[in-house]
């Protein structure tokens, strides 16, 4: 393989909704026209606000929900439907790991129980050898032998989640999609959980997708990022580049709220409004009614993505020609 590991072209999402019995049937695009790329051994953090289609985008990449137009690709070869053989043959090789261990781990089984289980599905190894192997994993998270006799209401909410991230190794998985990993975490758990993951993908050379609002936990995690905002990605670069110098108008408030030392309450860049319904999209540019930079173009034209140096790019009027016209 000499491409990225993963490669998603123009992903589209639509669902349709209504209110009430009688009420009117109304579109939301809640993917609209993504396309991706994450090299081997890579993290993407992918941020935007509640709503931007962050998660969905997860699960199109996964192959958990399928897309309305676009294509994933994996390893070189189509993500495969799912629910057919070749998909539950992939399962093995891509995780999803989402926000609450809570909801995604079994009350009723015990954590070893529940970390060998994918090595049962896949039937990988001997019998005898799998509750070795699920001591491993326990290990490779800080989670004892103790732990693995607990069922998951006895284990703490960080445990919890090293257990859920144990299970997701089982099959020694490629590609993680982790959806909001720690945002339901105490905030000294979460540093905790997030250097956890940076060493296990240090260590197994994991390539993942990182989803999170959190811009303080992407930044720290992510190789390159994307800001999606209502349902695009609005503007990608190396981390180190994004944070420091952020360019669509959105990433930089985004940038602004988040705490970094040095950073005044005063330097805040304050959005107006609350994000539009995605039923009713903003014409032109779906950014332009809380955009102090906004053009009269950008009431009636949408934006492309362009690329102002090799490494960035970014779907703004203002970076149009290639040069950044506004601060
Ligand atoms: Fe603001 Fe216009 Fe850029 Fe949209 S295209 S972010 S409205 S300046």
């Amino acid at each position: 393989m000499t491409g990225p590991l993963v490669q998603a072209r123009a992903l589209r999402k639509v669902y349709a909704s209504r209110r009430g019995i009688f009420g009117r049937v109304s579109h939301v695009r809640a993917v609209d026209d993504v396309s991706l790329e994450i090299a081997k051994g890579e993290t993407l953090g992918l941020v935007g606000e509640s709503g931007s289609g962050k998660s969905t985008t997860g699960r199109l990449v996964l192959g958990l929900e399928q897309a309305d137009n676009g294509e994933v690709r994996f390893a070189d070869a189509p993500m495969p439907s799912m629910g057919t053989q070749v998909w539950r043959t992939q399962r093995a090789r891509v995780q999803m790991i989402y926000q609450d261990p809570l909801g995604a781990l079994d009350k009723r089984l015990t954590i070893l129980d529940q970390v060998r289980e994918p090595l049962d599905i896949h039937d990988i190894g001997e019998r005898s050898e799998r509750d070795q192997r699920a001591l491993e994993l326990l290990r490779s998270v800080d989670l004892s032998a103790e732990h693995g006799r607990r069922y998951p209401g006895e284990l703490s909410g960080g445990q919890r989640q090293r257990a859920v991230l144990a299970r997701a190794l089982a099959t020694r998985p490629e590609f993680l999609v982790c959806d909001e990993p720690v945002s339901a975490l105490d905030v000294s758990i979460q540093a905790q959980v997030v250097n956890l993951l940076c060493d296990l993908q240090d260590r197994l050379g994991l390539t993942m997708l990182f989803i999170s609002h959190d811009l303080r936990v992407v930044r720290q995690v992510s190789h390159r990022v994307a800001v999606m905002y209502l349902g695009q990605i609005v503007e990608t670069g190396s981390a180190d580049d994004l944070f420091s110098a952020p360019l669509h108008p959105y990433t930089r408030a985004l940038v602004s709220a988040s705490p970094a030392p040095g950073r005044r309450s005063a330097d805040r860049i304050v959005l107006q409004g609350d994000p539009p319904n995605p039923a009713d999209r903003p014409s032109g540019c779906a950014f332009h009614p809380r955009c102090a930079n906004a053009l009269a173009a950008c009431r009636v034209t949408q934006p492309t993505l362009s690329q102002p140096s090799a490494t960035r790019s970014v779907a703004c009027h203002l970076y149009a020609d290639g040069q950044r016209s506004a601060a």
